[in-house]
């Protein structure tokens, strides 16, 4: 038995059989072959291709049917690298000429095709590199006379993997996929927040785990401790087994939540919404029962396409949520791209601090008209429901400012245009200290401030949120954090602005009290973190989270908050 540790980003235990997902890239097929063998080995080549074909098309109508039209198009770019005439043409032309065998030639086309990609790591053109890596993972393995396992499983299993494109993660059945681990990526990677879209256990950054799995070794996942235990003992097998049953009873009990009403003991309502990345994941609201959207993060709309959405498709996207909430209210979130999200189609180029760099509304403001047509489509949907704009990471007053210009500019023009559209209330991510610390200014200019915790920590504490070496500094309970947003909350009150909360420290029903004794009015997280959340609320009175948050600042580690909220929640919670 062997116990790996890592970062559990999904709760849940998977109990099962490994199929590992090991690269294929760099191993040496360096060989030549006799003249005569030539043909073969050129139809061996076209055979691979025809059969990734297959494979791609019939996973792609597999994934628009389950996951919606967003997913599938992932698959529509696969076929367009795959059927690429250089990386055809050449390859053939390498075997014929070079008499090299064809996962040697096609080999070296691709490298050389991934080199005028850029360095690997370069975010550039991260999103190419990626899929054309998950298409020829495919033809490598359809020449190896292998079914490529890099999507399809044919009976239920943990993937282990070094790391999983969007396009993969999408793409696992999640009947049949019932937990990942993987080699890179932290609790706010895209990797993370899509299983927990889709409920699959998951745990990240387990050092070099696809080189100590083999294929069919029994393991166990715990998603919540971020373990992965190998070859368990029975005696742990069966402790796990009934960990894993209490679990989804559970979440059973949870899911019965959802109809009641989320106020505390002493009768104060809070309201609980979602977080949600993609339109599709609009079902999990009442699943969960959420009250509205608290967090539409756009910029998923953006990725994995080759051309930028207009106004009119915009239009109609965010129409169209808003039309299935019918008169649930949803926050917008205008383009957070940097950081860690890069959409090739933009040509953002490679920076040294992509962090600490033009993200968000910095590159909004670097690209006028395309915020402006975005901020359109934002005003034009409003007509049709209650929806409110966010602008993420405000550092500064002029930002604000500029933001506030641009709108009043794209309502006149929307008029001239004679298009219906609505003056939407407008607030602003507080997720940069700086922003915090002059909330009180800023608090005058917006109608809302939504506390953006995944990157105030990040900001605050001076710590990169997807590096998995220092995640022990990634702190909520930081006296720091709480003490930014107790003064952006308090000045919010001043000019009677409502806050919210975003990040994901909503979703720990611990934190999610203190942060509402500190006078925060509203939650929002992603949809399966609701239940847990309401329970602890149902059971706790208002006047105790008050209490709780006056004490916090007595402390001075994030480890002592911790452990004094635990204990004073629990003590509570058996009276
Ligand atoms: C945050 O920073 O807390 C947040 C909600 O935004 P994102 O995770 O998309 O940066
Ligand atoms: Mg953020």
């Amino acid at each position: 038995m062997k116990i790996f540790q890592g970062i559990g980003v999904s709760p849940g235990i998977a109990i099962g059989n490994v199929s590992v997902i090991k690269s294929r890239f760099n191993l040496s097929y360096q060989g030549k072959i006799q003249a005569k063998n030539l043909p073969h080995e050129i139809e061996k080549f076209k055979g691979a291709l025809n059969l990734a074909e297959k494979e791609i098309l019939a996973t792609q109508k597999n994934i628009t049917k389950t996951l919606g039209e967003k997913y599938g198009e992932i698959f529509a770019m696969h076929l367009l690298l795959l059927k690429d005439k250089v990386l055809q043409e050449e390859t053939i032309k390498s075997i014929k000429n070079d008499g090299f065998v064809a996962e040697y030639a096609f080999q070296r086309v691709l490298n050389k095709i991934l080199e005028n990609l850029g360095k690997k790591g370069d975010t550039l053109f991260e999103d190419e590199r990626k899929d054309l890596f998950d298409v020829a993972e495919k033809v490598f393995s359809y020449l190896n006379r292998e079914k490529s396992r890099s999507f399809i499983i044919k009976e239920k299993a943990i993937i282990a993997a070094h790391d999983l494109s969007p396009s993969q993660t999408a793409a696992f059945n999640p009947e049949l996929t019932i937990g990942f681990v993987t080699e890179i990526g932290s609790a706010t990677s895209h990797t993370a927040i899509m299983a927990k879209a889709l409920e699959i256990p998951a745990v990240v950054g387990v050092d070099d785990i696809t080189k100590q799995l083999e294929d069919e070794q029994t393991v166990i996942l715990d998603g919540f401790n971020g373990e992965l235990i190998v070859e368990p003992t029975s005696a742990l097998l069966g402790k796990y087994k009934e960990k894993q049953k209490e679990y989804l009873k559970k979440r059973k009990n949870l899911y019965m939540t959802k109809g009641l009403v989320s106020k505390t003991t002493d009768g104060k309502r809070i309201s609980l919404m979602a977080n949600i990345e993609l339109p599709e994941e609009i079902h999990t609201l009442v699943k969960y029962g959420a009250e509205g959207i608290g967090l539409y993060r756009t910029e998923y709309l953006f990725l994995n396409r080759r051309n930028m959405p207009s106004e009119e498709e915009q239009f109609h996207s965010y129409k169209k949520v808003l039309l299935l909430l019918r008169d649930k209210p949803m926050v917008i979130r205008t383009l957070d791209i940097g950081g860690d999200k890069f959409i090739s189609e933009l040509r953002t180029p490679t920076e040294l601090n992509p962090f600490l760099g033009n993200r968000a509304i910095r590159f909004c403001l670097s690209q006028i008209e395309f915020f402006k047509t975005q901020l359109k489509a934002m005003m034009r949907a409003g007509y049709y429901g209650d929806l409110r704009i966010l602008i993420p990471m405000i550092s500064i007053f002029e930002e604000i400012k500029k933001t506030k210009e641009l709108i009043k500019e794209c309502a006149s023009e929307l008029k001239k245009d004679g298009k219906k559209f609505r003056e939407l209330p407008l607030g602003i991510m507080i997720e940069v200290p700086s922003a915090a610390l002059i909330s009180d200014i800023l608090a005058k200019e917006v109608d809302f401030f939504s506390f953006g915790t995944n990157d105030l920590i990040q900001y605050t504490i001076a710590v990169d949120r997807v590096n998995e070496k220092i995640s022990y500094l990634y702190q909520p309970f930081h006296p720091a954090i709480l003490k930014l947003i107790k003064i952006s909350v308090d000045n919010a009150k001043k000019c009677g602005i409502k806050t919210s909360i975003c990040g994901e420290a909503a979703s720990i029903p611990e934190i999610a009290c203190v942060l509402l004794g500190l006078g925060v009015d509203e939650l929002s997280m992603s949809p399966s973190a609701i239940p847990d959340v309401k329970q602890l609320l149902r059971k706790t009175s208002f006047k105790k989270m008050t209490e709780i948050a006056g004490k916090v600042f007595e402390f001075s580690t994030h480890e002592e908050i911790h452990n004094y909220v635990k204990k004073t929640l629990n003590e509570r919670g058996k009276k």
